[in-house]
Order: C-alpha cells, then sequence, then structure tokens
C-alpha cells in the first residue's frame, strides 16, 4: 500500500525556494536530476543543491533545472570544527568551476577517505572486519563518511540499525571513533569567499551555540539558516532576531536528503521567499572579481 504523504499546496510555491538539499553526490538518496524534477513537481521556483563538502552534483542540477525552468543555486555544506563540536557552513552561489575551491575540496576529500581507513582499522582490532572498498562503493560519486560504515555494519550484520552502530561502535567515544580533522569555520567561510559565494550557518539550533554567531560575523558570514525541519516556532523567530540584529540574510530549506521519516514529503515545506535568492546573488556579487 502506498504510504500517504501530505500535500504540498502546489500553488503557494512559485514563488518560494528551498536552499538545502542533499543529492547522491553526498548522502542523499536522489540524483541531482531526480532532485530537481521532484522540485519542479513540487511547483518550487529555485532550489540550493548543498551536498556535504562536495560540489560533483551541481553542473547536472544546473542542467535539469535549465531544462525544467527550476533556478538552481550552485551551493555547499561545509562541515568545520569549533573545539570539539562540528559546525555546518553552508554556502550559496559558489563557482563550483573555481579551480583553488576545488583543489581545496579534494584535499578535504581525501581526508575522510583516510579516516574511513583508520575507523576500519580500529573495527579489526576488536574483531570486525568490513571490506574498505565496499565502504568506499557504498559513497558512491560523493564525499564518503561515517554514514556509510554505518550501512556497512548494518549490512554486515554487526549491529541492527545504523544509530546502533553510532551509538555503540563509531559514535564519539566509541572503539571505532577516530576523530577527524576539521577545519575552522574562517577556513570554511574564507574558501566559499573565494569561490565567489556567501557564507551562512545551517541549523543553527542544532549545535545549540548562538554565542558564536558574533564571532562567526567576523569572519565573514552573510547568511543564518533561520527555517529549518529542526528548528522549533521559538527558534525560527529567535533567528530571524539574530539575523537583523547582524543585517544577516535569512535562509530556510527542508535539509531534504530523499529519506524522510515516515514517507513524509518534506521537500516543499521548509521553504523561503525567493526574494531571498536575489539577495543572496547581490551578496555573491561583490565577492567575484571584476572584470578586467
Ligand atoms: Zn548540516
Ligand atoms: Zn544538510
Amino acid at each position: 500500500m502506498q504510504r500517504r504523504t501530505r500535500a504540498v499546496r502546489t500553488r503557494e510555491l512559485p514563488w518560494r525556494a528551498d536552499l538545502h538539499t542533499h543529492t547522491t553526490f553526498s548522502d542523499g538518496l536522489l540524483s541531482p536530476t531526480a532532485l530537481v524534477e521532484r522540485a519542479a513537481h513540487c511547483g518550487l521556483a529555485a532550489i540550493a543543491i548543498t551536498d556535504h563538502d562536495a560540489v560533483s552534483g551541481v553542473q547536472e542540477a544546473l542542467t535539469s533545472g535549465a531544462q525544467l525552468g527550476i533556478e538552481v543555486v550552485p551551493g555547499v555544506e561545509i562541515s568545520a570544527g569549533i573545539d570539539t563540536q562540528e559546525i555546518h557552513v553552508l554556502g550559496y552561489w559558489i563557482d563550483h568551476t573555481n579551480a583553488e575551491f576545488d583543489s581545496w575540496l579534494r584535499r578535504f576529500q581525501a581526508i575522510r577517505v583516510d579516516r574511513i581507513g583508520s575507523i576500519l582499522q580500529r573495527l579489526d582490532d576488536i574483531g570486525i572486519h568490513i571490506d574498505y572498498d565496499y565502504v568506499i562503493a557504498l559513497g558512491g560519486p560523493g564525499a564518503v563518511g561515517r554514514p556509510h560504515i554505518a550501512k556497512a555494519l548494518v549490512e554486515y550484520g554487526f549491529v541492527g540499525t545504523e544509530a546502533e552502530a553510532f551509538e555503540t561502535l563509531i559514535g564519539d567515544g566509541c572503539p571505532g571513533y577516530t576523530a577527524r580533522e576539521r577545519v575552522s569555520p574562517a577556513d570554511a567561510i574564507r574558501i566559499i569567499n573565494t569561490a565567489g559565494g556567501v557564507a551562512g550557518w545551517a541549523h543553527p539550533a542544532v549545535e545549540g551555540h548562538d554565542e558564536w554567531l558574533e564571532s562567526l560575523v567576523d569572519m565573514g558570514l552573510e547568511a543564518l539558516e533561520v527555517v529549518h525541519p529542526d528548528h522549533s516556532r521559538d527558534d525560527v523567530q529567535r533567528y530571524r532576531r539574530l539575523a537583523g540584529r547582524f543585517g544577516l540574510i535569512m535562509t530556510g530549506g527542508s535539509d531534504f536528503h530523499g529519506n524522510d521519516k515516515e514517507g513524509a514529503q518534506t521537500l516543499g515545506r521548509y521553504t523561503v521567499d525567493n526574494a531571498i535568492v536575489r539577495q543572496l546573488e547581490d551578496s555573491a556579487s561583490s565577492h567575484r572579481e571584476a572584470p578586467t
């Protein structure tokens, strides 16, 4: 039986944009083309492709967007760290063909792959053997990470669920855990600016450190993700106020991965006014070199 999904009110969406989505080029389940088709079906005006530490899906999405008449904002979501905590920095309107940005991401991806090897070695030391190539293959064309190890652990039958894999084997403090070499948010913001993009703080309520905002703004942060599925109504109001106080562009999106809980259709339900896309574009243009 097909699961009922909540209907998206298409007629309200032609002026709406979803500025946070993932494809198979990171941990999303849909290809860029399939994602853009789904966004067009929802009636969205624009969508930002923001894969984790990867921009390899952007070109395909741009091509599909042009065919389907939906605007695609080239983006990225970079995992950075403050002390031992993770912080995600979104980049909007980046030039995904920028050579410096590309080599930076490649170095970053190489670090991720090295980490996979050291986690698998630690698991091996406690008698849990997972094939390295199998995990890399699970990563597909995009960034490979711990979620792929979790998936392999389930498929090999060592744990029942991916959550259990994190809780018992590969999460923080577990026997297979290896700390990740992280970039600083300042570096993430700088490289986004280098690629002509605008940097924003993704889902700040998830981190729960609003006090970080002021220093992030000093580093060059220009946007704040106000609308997100993990934000309560109070969070949305608070981040609206904070964005206003610091003069930040208020972004938002579904953080769609294609695997919504209970089949709910989140694409099209967490959106911002399409005028935000223009604000981001205006800001991005200030990072681009003037033509000579
Ligand atoms: Zn994130
Ligand atoms: Zn995300």
